[in-house]
């Protein structure tokens, strides 16, 4: 994460050592964009800043550009979120026309821009259309992460953020969620939890006597002994490891989303007491490969299993053959392994050049593929089609019900039998750590967060 979190990303912290709390910061006097807690940060990061500053500087003073964004507002607030997407995605546009040559701008910075939650302006366009350099949007005051410009729209905006939301478990309202994320990223810091990734990684070491299944289990259930005990936490209740526990999820939920699929799919418990359980992820990227620890809490969960082996298959994978991946000591002593295989492929080019090869595995499962965004369809189709002719075992998940849904939509026009209980519907085991939407005022999205289908 170059760019640094979030917020220092949109403003409300330092955008040099990211500290945000109880401090008077100063936005950057050439774009207005980003903040700093003082001078020294602010020299010090000149130079990273510099190209960026430059660039939306003379964007600012792009009058062209400036008239069109103006002319893309509403001529009154709307709470229609589809309506304000659509604006959204066409201002972005502009951005892009206009910077086109810039490469310096972040897209995640674009994406990210704060907006009126009714209107779209953002502090940018406010300042194209007064020329008032000090205009700013106003923040909520309870979440400070949403934003309008100015109290009349505060008040249209109203009951769209403190509504319960139905894209998100507990119909938490998207000011709620707000909330959720804001003390979620201060834990994350203040234990300095995280990888230089951002993530997570913890796997609690042990192995379960039998298989349990999963139906009707939390997160909580699962992990909050555990959790407390490797992290010397007092147990409470309600649990005082929910965020520590959502940090954790948003790795773990692929083991267990695994777990999940695999119980779903089968009929009776065989798989649980196979030597060797397969598992294809596809479209997988270098996120699989640095998390692979993780995927140990297959075997804890299922002690008569004797090896576990990923083959972690996508254009995106780093070309080298196979990871050794050291087990914890009671798997050792009990003879037990976990490999991880990396085919450079996308899955369909991965099955042709396996030929006589190919073995069906237990399960194919494409975390949060995306399968019907952008340009990777067309691929994701053919994919999708190996999937269905072979009759594999198949699971995938998405960001977001909208994302899911498509996705549904791709699997059933392939053929596909989906199975009524993996989707499109929330997915139990999904990542409890969750991200704005970029590009959009409203809404989150979470690692597995839905099932979009599964079938075999
Ligand atoms: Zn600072
Ligand atoms: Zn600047
Ligand atoms: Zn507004
Ligand atoms: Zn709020
Ligand atoms: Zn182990």
């Amino acid at each position: 994460m170059e760019f640094g979190p979030l917020p220092a990303m949109i403003g409300i912290a330092c955008h040099k050592c990211y500290k945000e709390e109880d401090l008077e910061l100063s936005r950057c006097g050439g774009c207005r964009r980003i903040s700093y807690c003082g001078k020294e940060c602010q020299d010090a990061d000149w130079k990273r800043h510099k190209p960026m500053c430059k660039a939306l500087t003379s964007l600012e003073k792009n009058s062209a550009a400036a008239a069109r964004l103006v002319s893309l507002l509403p001529k009154k607030p709307s709470d229609d979120l589809q309506e304000i997407r659509k604006l959204t995605d066409e201002q972005v546009d502009i951005y892009f026309t206009y910077l086109q040559r810039q490469t310096v701008v972040e897209h995640s910075w674009i994406h990210h821009e704060p907006r009126c939650l009714v209107c779209t302006r953002t502090e940018m366009v406010m300042r194209m259309e007064t020329g008032d350099v000090t205009q700013r949007l106003i923040p909520c005051p309870s979440c400070l992460r949403s934003f309008c410009c100015s109290p009349a729209h505060w008040e249209a905006a109203h009951t769209l953020h403190h509504r319960p939301s139905a894209d998100w478990r507990d119909g938490l309202s998207h000011c709620q969620m707000n909330t959720f994320v804001r003390l979620q990223a201060k834990v994350d810091t203040k234990h300095s939890l995280l990888d230089h990734r951002g993530q997570l990684l913890w796997v609690p070491v042990r192995v379960k006597s039998r298989w349990v299944s999963l139906e009707g289990k939390t997160w909580e259930g699962e992990f909050d002994e555990e959790i407390c005990k490797s992290y010397g936490m007092p147990r409470t209740i309600p649990p005082s490891s929910t965020f520590l526990i959502s940090s954790a999820s948003d790795t773990l939920s692929m083991p267990m989303t695994i777990l999940y699929g695999l119980s779903k799919l089968n009929e009776d418990n065989t798989w649980t007491r196979k030597q060797t359980l397969t598992v294809h992820v596809l479209g997988a990227n270098i996120r699989e490969v640095s998390c692979r620890l993780v995927f140990e809490e297959i075997l804890h969960r299922l002690p008569e299993v004797n090896k576990l082996e990923l083959i972690l298959c996508g254009p995106e994978v780093p070309s080298r053959d196979s990871f050794d991946h050291e087990v914890c000591p009671e798997c050792i002593a009990r003879g037990r392994s976990c490999v991880l295989k990396c085919a450079a492929d996308t899955y369909h080019d991965f099955v042709r050049k396996q030929g006589d090869q190919f073995e069906t595995p237990d399960l194919c499962i494409a975390f949060n593929s995306g399968a019907t965004q952008g340009h990777l369809g067309y691929t994701w189709r053919t994919s999708i089609k190996v999937l269905v002719e072979r009759k594999l075992p198949s699971l995938f998940t998405a960001y977001d019900r909208e994302e899911a849904e498509g996705d549904a939509a791709m699997l059933h026009a392939a053929g596909a039998a989906v199975h009524p209980l993996l989707g499109p519907c929330l997915n139990p085991w999904g990542s409890q750590k969750a991200f704005p939407t970029a590009h959009s005022v409203y809404g989150f999205h979470v690692d597995n967060g839905w099932l979009a289908g599964g079938f075999k």
